[in-house]
C-alpha cells in the first residue's frame, strides 16, 4: 500500500489511511496560491488567514488526526512515534495547515504533558488538540526579552485569585487567541529565574488590553497586551508556583524545534519559479545559491524529523533543537536576499500593483530577520549552544544569586 520502502506493514496501513483522509479532505498542493504571504495587511484577511489555519485544526482532530501521539484521555490518538512523520510526510504534499494554532500546539501541548496538573491536562489538551480554544504566548516584556527571566509583570495572590499588572509585548496573534501563557513575577525577593510563575490566562478576562502593533507592510503579526488588575483562578498554575520557569523552558525549546523544522511548501519553489521567470536559471552564480539554499531546507528538514520522533518518543532530542533554529534562521536570510535580487524592481512594486509575487518577496524580505528573533535570538541561541554544547565558559553574569528585586533596571 505503501511507496515507502522502509515502511513496517503497521506504517504502510497508516500511511495509506492518512493518504485517503488527506485526498478526500486537504487542499491539493497543485492548486494552493504558491504566492500566498501568512502575514497580510488587511485585519480582515489576517483573521480569514488565522481561522482557516484553525478550521483545518478542527477538521483533523474530529476525523481521528490531530495529537496523533498523545495519549487518548487528554484528546490525542495514543499513536506511536512515527505516527507524527508519516502524517507529516503525506501533508507535505498538500496545502492545508493549521498555521499559527499549530505553532502554539507545538509549544503548549508538551509543556501541559509534562508539567501541568491532571485536572488542568483534563481541562485544556482536549481542547487544545481540536483547535476549539487558541492560545498565544504572553512572554515577552519591553524589557525582557532575550534575558526573559528578568520580567517584571506582577501577580499577586488575593484569596482565590491572582492579580495581574504588567505589560507584554510582540505577542503573536494575540489579538485572535482565547487565552495565552503568560509568565509573571510572584517572588520579587528570589532570584530572577526563581520567582516565576507559568499561569494560563482567558483573554477575555476584565483588564487584559491587546494593541496591535503595525508592521512596515501594514500588518499586524503582533501585538502589545496591557494587563490591569487581570484576576485569574490560582489553580491555573503550570508547574510549580514560583517554579515557572521549567515549563518555560520546555516551551522554548518546543518553540525552536518548531521554527526550525519549518513546514508547508519550501521557500526554494518559490525561487525556482522566479528564476525562471527572470531568465536566471542558467546563472552558474543563481544556480550555486539556490544549491545552497536547497541543501538547507533539505539538512533543516532531516533534522526537525529527528528532533520531533525524540520528542514524541518521550526521550531527550539527539542535539540542540537550537542549532535547527539557527540554520533555519540563516536559510530565510538567503532565501529574502536571492527572491528581491531576481525580481529587481519587481521586487519593491508588490503591495501597490497587487502583484502576488512582489507581495511575497517584500514579505519574504520584511521578514528575513524575523525567525532569527522570534523564540530567541540567533545570537543568544549561539551563546547556549557554546555553553550547552560545545562546553564553552559561560557567559560572564553580574547578577548571580542577586534577589530580583535588587537587581538595577531601566
Ligand atoms: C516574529 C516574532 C514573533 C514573536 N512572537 C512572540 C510571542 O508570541 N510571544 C512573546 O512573548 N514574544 C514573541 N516575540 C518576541 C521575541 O521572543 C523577542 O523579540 C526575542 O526574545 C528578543 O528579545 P528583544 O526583542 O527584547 O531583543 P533584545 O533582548 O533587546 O536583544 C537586542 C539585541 O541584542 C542581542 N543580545 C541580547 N542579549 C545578548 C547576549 N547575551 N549575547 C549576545 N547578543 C545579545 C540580541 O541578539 C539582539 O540582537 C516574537 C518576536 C518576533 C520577531
Amino acid at each position: 500500500m505503501s511507496d515507502r520502502s522502509e515502511d513496517t506493514p503497521a506504517q504502510a496501513e497508516f500511511r495509506a489511511a492518512a493518504r485517503a483522509f488527506l485526498t478526500n479532505h486537504a487542499e491539493p498542493r497543485s492548486t494552493v496560491d504558491l504566492w500566498q504571504v501568512a502575514g497580510l495587511p488587511h485585519d480582515d484577511e489576517a483573521r480569514t488567514y488565522f481561522e482557516s489555519g484553525r478550521s483545518w485544526q478542527r477538521k483533523l482532530a474530529k476525523n481521528g488526526w490531530a495529537g496523533l501521539t498523545w495519549p487518548t484521555d487528554f484528546g490525542g490518538g495514543g499513536h506511536p512515534p512515527w505516527s507524527d512523520r508519516i502524517f507529516r510526510e503525506e501533508s507535505d504534499n498538500y496545502g492545508s495547515n493549521p498555521g499559527f494554532v499549530g505553532a502554539t500546539i507545538s509549544m503548549l501541548g508538551p509543556t501541559l504533558l509534562a508539567h501541568a496538573s491532571e485536572e488542568l491536562k483534563v481541562r485544556f489538551l482536549p481542547s487544545l488538540i481540536s483547535g476549539e480554544t487558541a492560545w498565544c504566548q504572553l512572554f515577552s516584556e519591553p524589557s525582557a526579552g532575550s534575558d526573559l527571566a528578568s520580567l517584571a509583570t506582577r501577580a499577586v495572590l488575593d484569596g482565590e485569585h491572582w492579580v495581574v499588572d504588567g505589560q507584554k509585548v510582540w505577542n503573536s496573534c494575540a489579538q485572535f487567541a482565547d487565552w495565552g501563557f503568560l509568565l509573571a513575577r510572584t517572588n520579587p525577593d528570589a532570584t530572577k529565574h526563581q520567582g516565576i510563575t507559568f499561569l494560563l490566562v482567558d483573554m477575555t478576562s476584565p483588564g487584559i488590553e491587546v494593541r496591535p502593533l503595525i508592521q512596515a507592510n501594514g500588518s499586524s503579526h503582533f501585538n502589545e497586551v496591557f494587563l490591569s488588575s487581570v484576576r485569574i483562578p490560582i489553580n491555573q498554575v503550570v508547574g510549580e508556583i514560583n517554579g515557572g520557569w521549567t515549563p518555560t523552558r520546555t516551551v522554548l525549546a518546543n518553540e525552536a524545534a518548531f521554527i526550525g523544522r519549518g513546514g508547508g511548501a519550501p521557500a526554494s519553489e518559490r525561487l525556482l519559479n522566479l528564476a525562471a521567470q527572470h531568465n536566471s536559471l542558467d546563472d552558474p552564480t543563481v544556480r550555486q545559491r539556490l544549491a545552497r539554499i536547497i541543501s538547507r531546507e533539505r539538512l533543516q528538514n532531516l533534522m526537525g524529523q529527528r528532533v520531533q520522533s525524540a520528542i514524541r518518543g518521550g526521550q531527550h532530542p539527539p542535539f540542540d533543537p537550537a542549532l535547527t533554529k539557527v540554520l533555519a534562521a540563516g536559510t530565510k536570510v538567503l532565501t529574502g536576499e536571492l527572491a528581491a535580487e531576481l525580481a529587481g524592481p519587481a521586487a519593491v512594486a508588490g503591495p501597490q500593483t497587487g502583484n502576488r509575487e512582489g507581495i511575497w518577496i517584500q514579505s519574504e524580505l520584511l521578514n528575513r530577520f524575523a525567525i532569527s528573533i522570534g523564540g530567541g535570538t540567533t545570537e543568544v541561541q549561539k551563546n547556549n549552544l557554546a555553553e550547552r554544547s560545545l562546553g564553552l565558559p559561560r557567559e560572564p553574569e553580574t547578577n548571580r544569586g542577586v534577589s530580583w528585586k535588587d537587581v538595577p533596571r531601566s
